[in-house]
C-alpha cells in the first residue's frame, strides 16, 4: 500500500530486478513440485544446490565467504516472495538456513568456522539447522539437559532434540548443549555439529498439521564425538548470550514470512471474490466481503510498516529485543486473523487442500510457535515496560 520509504531509487530497482529472476526461478523450478513436496513432506534436497547456483541462498553474506556481500533485503525478498506464493512449508526451514544460521557463524563464529561452513551454505552444498528445543526444553531453553563434556581433544555429545527444522536435510547443525551441566544459562555453549559425524542419528520427519513440505525431525546423539573446533567461536559457556544476540534476526525474518504470508492470502482471496457468484452477484460485492478484504489489507499495511522500520533499525545495529519481540507478536497474530477471514471468504472450497488459501492458513499457524511463542513474547515486551 505504502512503498518501502527506506530504500533508495537504485535499490528498488536492483531488487526488483532481483524478485523478478526468483519469480521466473519458482515458476520453473518450485511451483511444479510443490504439491509432491507437500505429500512427501519435505522438499527435494537438490532445490538448496539450484538456489544457491542462481544466488539465492544466505545473499547478505560477505564476498570473502562465497556470498555476494548484498544488503540484508535480498535476503528478506527471497523469503518475501515465497511466503506471498504460499510455499510456507519450505520457507520455515529456508529461513534457517538463509537467515538465522549464518549471523551465528558471522558475529560469534571463528575465521576457520566461517572459512569452512559458509562458501558450502551460500552454495546449498551444506544445508543448516539449528538445535536447541529439547522434549523437555522449549520456551526455558536454560532446562535443556543434552550434555557436551569435554574429552581429551575433543567433546563427547549425549542427548536430544525435537521439531529440528531441516532436520532430515540438514549437514550443519549449530547445536545448544551443556558443557557445564550445574551452571544452568551459563553452562550452555553452542556447537557446529557436522550431521556425517557417528552418534549422530536423525529421527523420523514428524507429521505436521501444516507446512508439510518442511522438514521437521527429532535428532539423537549417542556418544557423539566432536573436535574441540567445533565449538562456536572456541569459548565455552557463551551458549545462551549468544542465542540472545541472535534471536532477533530470528524474529525479524519470522515477521518477514508473516506480513508477505498475509499478503498471499489477501492475494488469493481478492481474486477469488471477484469470480464466485452468489445470489447473482460476484462475492466481492457483498458489503462484508468488501470490509473484510479493507479490514485485512489494512492490518498487512501496518504490519509491513512496523517491519520495515525493524529492519531498518536492524540495518543499523539498533534493533532492541522487545521491539522485534512485538514485532514477531503483531506479525504472527495478524498472519493468523487475516488467513482466517481470508479462508472464510471461500465457503467449504477454503476447506479443501485443493485451494491454496487452505495451505496459506494451515501453514500460518505455527508462526506463533515457533522462535518463541506468543506469550513468551508478551513477556518480553511487559518486561520491557514494566522494568520486570
Ligand atoms: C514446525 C516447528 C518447527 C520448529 N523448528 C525449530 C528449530 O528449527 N529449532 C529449534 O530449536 N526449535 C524449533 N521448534 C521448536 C519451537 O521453537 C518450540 O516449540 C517453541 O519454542 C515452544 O516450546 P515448546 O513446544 O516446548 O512449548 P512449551 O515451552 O512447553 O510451552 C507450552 C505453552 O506454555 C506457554 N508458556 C511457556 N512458558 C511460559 C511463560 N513463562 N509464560 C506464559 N506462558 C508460557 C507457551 O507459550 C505455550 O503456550 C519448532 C517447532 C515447530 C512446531
Amino acid at each position: 500500500m505504502l512503498p518501502n520509504l527506506y530504500l533508495s531509487a537504485d535499490e528498488k530497482a536492483e531488487l526488483a530486478a532481483f524478485t523478478d529472476s526468483l519469480e521466473r526461478f519458482c515458476d520453473a523450478e518450485i511451483e511444479p513440485h510443490y504439491a509432491a513436496w507437500e505429500k512427501a513432506g519435505l522438499v527435494d534436497r537438490e532445490l538448496f544446490r539450484k538456489m544457491g547456483e542462481h544466488g539465492y541462498l544466505c545473499a547478505d553474506v560477505p564476498e570473502q565467504y562465497g556470498g555476494v556481500g548484498a544488503s540484508v533485503h535480498f535476503s528478506f525478498a527471497v523469503i518475501e516472495v515465497l511466503s506471498c506464493r504460499g510455499y510456507g512449508g519450505f520457507v520455515g526451514g529456508l529461513q534457517v538456513h538463509t537467515d538465522i544460521v549464518p549471523p551465528y557463524l558471522l558475529h560469534c563464529g571463528t575465521e576457520a568456522q566461517r572459512e569452512y561452513w559458509l562458501p558450502r551454505m551460500v552454495s546449498g552444498d551444506a544445508v543448516a539447522a539449528i538445535g536447541m528445543t529439547e522434549p523437555g526444553a522449549g520456551s526455558d531453553l536454560k532446562a535443556i539437559r543434552t550434555t557436551a563434556i569435554r574429552d581429551g581433544d575433543g567433546y563427547v555429545i549425549n542427548g536430544s532434540k525435537i521439531f529440528i527444522s531441516n532436520g532430515q536435510h540438514c549437514d550443519l547443525l549449530v547445536l545448544a548443549a551443556k558443557t557445564d551441566p550445574a551452571a544452568g544459562a551459563k553452562g550452555v555453549s553452542l556447537f557446529l555439529v557436522d550431521t556425517r559425524a557417528a552418534g549422530f542419528a536423525r529421527g523420523k520427519n514428524l507429521d505436521k498439521v501444516g507446512q508439510h513440505a518442511g522438514d521437521t525431525s527429532e535428532l539423537f546423539f549417542d556418544n557423539l564425538r566432536v573436535p574441540a573446533d567445533a565449538l562456536l567461536g572456541g569459548v565455552e559457556g557463551q551458549g545462551f548470550v549468544q542465542m540472545m544476540r541472535e534471536l532477533p534476526r530470528e524474529r525479524l525474518i519470522i515477521g518477514v514470512q508473516a506480513v508477505y504470508g498475509a499478503q498471499g492470502a489477501l492475494d488469493v482471496a481478492l481474486k477469488y471474490v471477484q469470480e464466485r457468484q452468489a445470489f447473482g452477484h460476484a462475492i466481492g460485492q457483498f458489503q462484508n466481503t468488501r470490509f473484510t478484504l479493507a479490514q485485512c489489507a489494512t492490518e498487512v499495511a501496518t504490519s509491513e510498516a512496523f517491519l520495515n522500520a525493524c529492519i531498518a533499525a536492524y540495518q543499523q545495529g539498533l534493533l532492541t529485543p522487545e521491539a522485534v519481540s512485538a514485532l514477531k507478536l503483531q506479525t504472527t497474530e495478524m498472519l493468523g486473523r487475516v488467513a482466517d477471514a481470508c479462508l472464510q471468504l471461500f465457503g467449504g472450497y477454503g476447506y479443501m487442500t485443493e485451494y491454496p488459501i487452505s495451505r496459506f492458513w494451515t501453514d500460518a499457524r505455527v508462526l506463533r510457535i515457533y522462535g518463541g511463542t506468543s506469550e513468551i513474547m508478551k513477556e518480553l515486551v511487559a518486561r520491557s515496560i514494566l522494568g520486570r
